[in-house]
């Protein structure tokens, strides 16, 4: 079972507990379904905008056990007001430049 780390949007932390992305995590669906089921290592939020602090919050992820770190469906999809980050693309880019090209670094979570 491969250990996985959920970075989230801070922004979204009063709307929204993360239910959905532990529940395809530990389901193996959505964004998981590569990887099948799926337990969760740790779950931190980007630390807020402009999001500078995720990719350090990624490099700890991984410090910690995650084989793979995700970017929460609400950074990159938007969920669940429809207001995806206006950072993601950088975010994505500096976490995956860190972590190595061969580490992979989910874009959703569902
Ligand atoms: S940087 Fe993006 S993901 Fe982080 S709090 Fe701001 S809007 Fe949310």
């Amino acid at each position: 079972m491969k250990k996985v780390g959920i970075i989230r949007c801070q922004q979204t932390e009063d709307l929204c507990p993360g239910t959905t992305d532990l529940m395809m995590a530990a389901a193996g669906k959505g964004g998981f379904e590569a990887f099948g089921a799926c337990q969760v290592v740790g779950v931190v939020s980007c630390g807020g905008c402009p999001g500078k602090r995720a990719v350090a919050r990624a490099q700890m992820l991984r410090d910690r056990g995650a084989e793979v770190v995700a970017l929460a469906s609400c950074i990159t999809k938007g969920t669940p007001i429809d207001f995806p980050c206006p950072n993601k693309a950088m975010m994505l880019r500096a976490i995956r430049a860190k972590l190595g090209e061969d580490f992979p670094v989910m874009d959703h979570t569902h």
